[in-house]
């Protein structure tokens, strides 16, 4: 440990806790990273990162080899000055925000710190009042052994990108400390010193309400461009012109603006339901985030309908999705537009073919019955229609004249619209893109004159 090192556990090893973990010990901390799930924990152990993230496997042997992180599924955190929570806080049916992975964890803390007193930081994304939870857990917890005793609560939630999560580490925009102890929130701001970005001070609850403040805006910005894309497709406007030239204005800005497939992932779709949630349980109406959340569901149907539209039928067509973790850089596929592309495809009768240079395990173990290939080209080829559904730069550059020549129908569908429409019309194909109806549809025409449009 580098002097000025602090003794850190991190419970939860996902996304969000290995990144953490990693980049921790990196900064130079002695850290232990706990997780339940005994298989992840031994690949990790042995040096194998169980997520694709740009950076983190050099990171993780580092620092393995350094003696500075170790990982282990005994909640070994007696001797820990600083512990994480970083556990998943899914959706439950009804959208609120799942805490039992929270609340087990905070009473497994509770059972296996013995006299010591660290600050318990939550990283986890929870409903406003989580801190306030945990804080009445541990101070009530005595049950098996465990001991009574009020702790340090800092809620410091994270806004690392998937895909950038090391980076995003690094060099934060913001660090966000909300506690009723702000002596604790100081230590806790140390510990981010290196990293030199602003610290937000709060209270608990604010901290809480920023995070899913900020991602319902994320939402918000996406649902409103794939609105504007939908009028576009009706008054015959280019949106990706409209995009680029309203992000232009600094006011707006160009992130979080593109027209696509909607937004997906384990973060979005899930904060905007709990904060949904979270406002009906305190009596207010948040049409607003209603509104983002069914335009979010109506972008899936939207390029159904358009391949529908296109081939006649989807019975019997062979559609190749090119790209299938919710966005590049990363290998999730959780609550991704291809999911939903997947199942609504296959439920109209239509054959998926598949292509992902990262998330193709993860969504062969979704769907088995969807042949998957090594390259763009291969998932399409005998294809009826080609998907751009995520805009890796291996399906940017694809090669029209290959693609073409192995394709059955010549149907080109740009979800991300990271193609050049005017190549993709040359080469020969049929096209839509979000916000743009289908162009060249003679192509399709031509090449199954039985069955189409
Ligand atoms: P994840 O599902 O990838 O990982 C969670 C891990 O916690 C899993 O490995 C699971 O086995 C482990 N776990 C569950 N219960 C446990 C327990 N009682 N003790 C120890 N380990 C336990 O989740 P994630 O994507 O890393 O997200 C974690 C939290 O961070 C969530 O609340 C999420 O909303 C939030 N968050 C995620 C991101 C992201 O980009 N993924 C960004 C910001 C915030």
């Amino acid at each position: 440990m580098k002097e000025g090192g602090r003794r850190i556990s991190v419970i939860g090893t996902g996304y969000v806790g290995l990144v953490y973990a990693v980049c921790m010990a990196e900064l130079g901390h002695d850290v232990v990273a706990i997780d339940v799930d005994e298989a992840k924990i031994a690949r990790l152990a042995a040096g194998h990162s169980t997520i694709y993230e740009p950076g983190l496997d050099d990171l993780l042997r580092r620092n393995l080899d350094a003696g500075r992180l170790r990982f282990t599924t005994e909640y070994a955190v007696a001797d820990a000055e600083f512990i994480f929570l970083a556990v998943s806080t899914p959706s439950t049916p009804e959208g609120a925000a799942d805490l039992r992975h929270v609340r087990e964890a905070v009473q497994k803390i509770a059972r296996n710190i013995g006299d010591a007193r660290p600050i318990i930081i939550n990283k986890s994304t929870a409903p406003v009042g989580t801190g306030e939870t945990l804080d009445y857990l541990l101070s009530s917890h005595n049950a098996n052994g465990g001991t009574a005793r009020e702790l340090p609560i800092v809620a410091n939630p994270e806004f690392l990108r998937e895909g950038s999560a090391v980076q995003d580490f690094f060099h934060p925009d913001r660090i966000v400390l909300g506690s009723r102890d702000q002596a604790a929130a100081q230590r806790v701001a140390e510990l981010y010193t290196p990293l030199r970005a602003p610290v937000v001070f709060t209270d608990l609850k604010t901290a809480e309400m920023i995070k899913y403040a900020s991602n319902a805006f994320l939402a918000t910005k996406i649902s409103f461009i794939n609105e504007i894309a939908s009028i576009c497709e009706g008054v015959g406007a280019n949106v990706a012109d409209v995009a680029r030239a309203m992000g232009m204005d600094e006011r707006i800005g160009e992130k979080f603006l593109q027209p696509g497939l909607g937004f997906g992932g384990s973060c979005l779709p899930k904060d905007v339901r709990a904060l949904a949630y979270l406002a009906t349980v305190y009596g207010a109406h948040p049409q607003m985030l209603n509104a983002v959340l069914q335009i979010n569901a109506a972008q899936r149907q939207r390029v159904i309908r358009m391949v529908r539209d296109a081939l006649g039928t989807l019975e019997g067509r062979v559609v190749a999705l090119l790209g299938l973790a919710f966005k590049p850089g990363t290998d999730d596929i959780r609550e991704a537009p291809s999911v939903d592309l997947a199942r609504l495809l296959m439920n109209e009768g239509a054959v998926v073919h598949a292509y992902d240079p990262f998330a193709a395990e993860p969504f062969g173990a979704l769907f088995p019955e969807v042949q998957q290939f090594d390259s763009p080209i291969a998932a399409a080829t005998g294809a009826d229609a080609a998907l751009v559904v995520t805009e890796w730069d291996q399906i940017r550059r694809i090669d029209l004249g290959a693609l073409r020549a192995v394709m059955r129908t010549p149907l080109v569908g740009d979800c991300r619209n990271a193609l050049d429409r005017d190549a993709v019309l040359g080469a020969g194909f049929a096209y839509f893109a979000v916000g743009s109806g289908i162009s060249g549809i003679e192509h399709v025409r031509a090449s199954e004159p039985a069955g189409v449009l």
